[in-house]
């Protein structure tokens, strides 16, 4: 039985789903923030639970190859990164192997070669900062929380945003302290500004900044909006968004615009997406690209052919699917998602896609019964996967096709155990690393009826 505050030598041996070294000590797992596979170390236990316990290195005996120095200062405060003291190389193998444990693990498949596709750039390649505001000795401060907690860390320059997203929030903390705004507290709800959101499209070069409120207004909206367009000239649009709910949602439902448009527009797979704050939208723009692209080639879809893209969100996907397709019908549960998806096919003069608003399992049983027989269904859910209704339509419409877009590997893994028992077998299976320096990873794969 480990004991806590105990010291022990251990040797590390791969890494758990969130990328915490992993290590065994008398048999016990031990997870370890910050230990790299192959490292040695004293590791003293923190915290003992019934299936596993926590450890911290006290003295590390042989550092890895693949250590690095973190060259940003709020690492390891700052919850947002947590692999920056390991090399790329050494990350995109252990987001390779989550991919492949889970697959085999959970789903009882061989993913083959499984290649996963790092970004060229690891740095400034988020196209939507979203900042947390708190305060600190009586001045309004944002950044990012702590991990598992809800504690701002102040971020005065975060390496993953674009530096016009920075300028933007720092602009507006000066703002809120000469205007003497109030921060929201989450525990009284009560105060003003929660969170201060920049969305940005690389392939326009549009910015839209948000500030998100406990009220419908601010005071001197003017110098604000003055104090934004001096900080981010390139902006095109400044809103406020309403949220006077004591809720975790970082949005609410109304908006207003102060300054310039109310929406901007990005460029993705050679096609043009409206932006409103609302909208889902990848944060890694470049490697969207190529995530899409794979989802596109594994669909394989000819004008004979009608495809389902289920959660298609904004419609992202389904129109780069309408490129080869007859016919695409995108699925997907929020309505102002529809109505975005219904105008992108519009402005990109797109006649061979429709949208509705539904939830997928019933839309998939719906077209099922229907008769529409498509020869590929796409999924691109949530991190919670597919519900059984989903698993079950897909089914009974048996598509030649099922292309999975993932942003869990635990969970895509036990759905396609579920998608193998109704006859379909893995074929392929990819990595898109969409959000480097995070132990997140997006994957794509093919499976196909047997
Ligand atoms: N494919 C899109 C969006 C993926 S995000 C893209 O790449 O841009 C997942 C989407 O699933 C979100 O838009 C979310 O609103 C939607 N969603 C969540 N639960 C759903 C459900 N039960 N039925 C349909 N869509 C759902």
């Amino acid at each position: 039985m480990l004991r806590k505050n105990e010291i022990y030598p251990v040797t590390f041996a791969g890494y758990s789903a969130e990328g915490l070294g992993v290590c065994r000590i008398d048999g016990q797992v031990v997870f370890v923030a910050g230990a790299l596979d192959g490292e040695r170390a004293e590791v003293r236990i923190v915290k003992v639970l019934k299936q596993l316990a926590y450890g911290r290195i006290e003295r590390l005996l042989e550092a890895s190859p693949h250590r690095i120095v973190s060259d940003c200062p709020y690492f390891v405060q700052c919850g947002g990164c947590s692999m920056r003291h390991m090399d790329y190389a050494e990350e995109l193998r252990f987001k390779q192997g989550r991919i492949r444990d889970a697959l085999t693990r959970i789903g009882g498949v061989d993913p083959g070669e499984l290649p996963v596709l790092g970004a060229e750039e690891t740095d400034g390649y988020r196209n939507k900062a979203l900042f947390p505001v708190g305060e600190a000795d009586g001045a309004p401060i944002a950044g990012f929380y702590r991990a598992r907690s809800h504690d701002v860390v102040p971020v005065e320059r975060c390496r993953l945003q674009a530096a016009h997203a920075d300028a933007a929030k720092n602009a507006i903390l000066t703002w809120m302290r000469e205007n003497r705004v109030s921060v929201y507290d989450e525990t009284q709800n009560k105060g003003l500004v929660r969170h201060l959101y920049v969305r940005s499209a690389f392939g326009t070069g549009q910015v839209l900044v948000c500030v998100v409120v406990n009220g419908k207004k601010l005071p001197n909206e003017d110098g604000l909006v003055d104090a934004i367009r001096k900080a981010v000239p390139e902006v095109n649009s400044i809103v406020l968004a309403v949220n006077r709910e004591q809720t975790n949602a970082v949005l609410g439902a109304e908006y207003r615009t102060l300054w310039g448009a109310d929406v901007i527009e990005d460029t993705l797979c050679g096609l043009n997406f409206r932006l409103s704050p609302r909208s889902f939208y990848q944060v890694n723009r470049k490697q969207a690209q190529r995530l899409y692209a794979i989802a596109r080639e594994k669909a394989a879809l000819t004008k004979n052919d009608t495809a389902i893209d289920l959660y298609c969100g904004t419609g992202t996907i389904s129109l780069v699917l309408a490129k080869d397709a007859g016919e695409v019908i995108g699925v997907e549960v929020i309505p102002a998602a529809i109505e975005d998806a219904k105008e992108n096919a519009a402005r990109n003069g797109v006649e061979n896609a429709r949208f509705f608003c539904a939830d997928a399992g019933e839309a998939a049983a719906r077209l099922a019964k229907e008769g529409i027989r498509p020869t590929a269904v796409v999924v691109d859910p949530p991190r919670k996967g597919l519900s059984e209704d989903v698993i079950e339509a897909i089914a009974v419409m048996s598509p030649d096709r099922v292309v999975y877009v993932s942003c869990d590997p635990g969970t895509l893994a036990r759905d396609v155990k579920l998608l193998t028992e109704k006859g379909y077998s893995l074929v392929s299976a990819e990595g898109v690393d969409l959000f480097p320096r995070t132990p997140h990873v997006e994957s794509c794969v093919l499976l196909c009826r047997e």
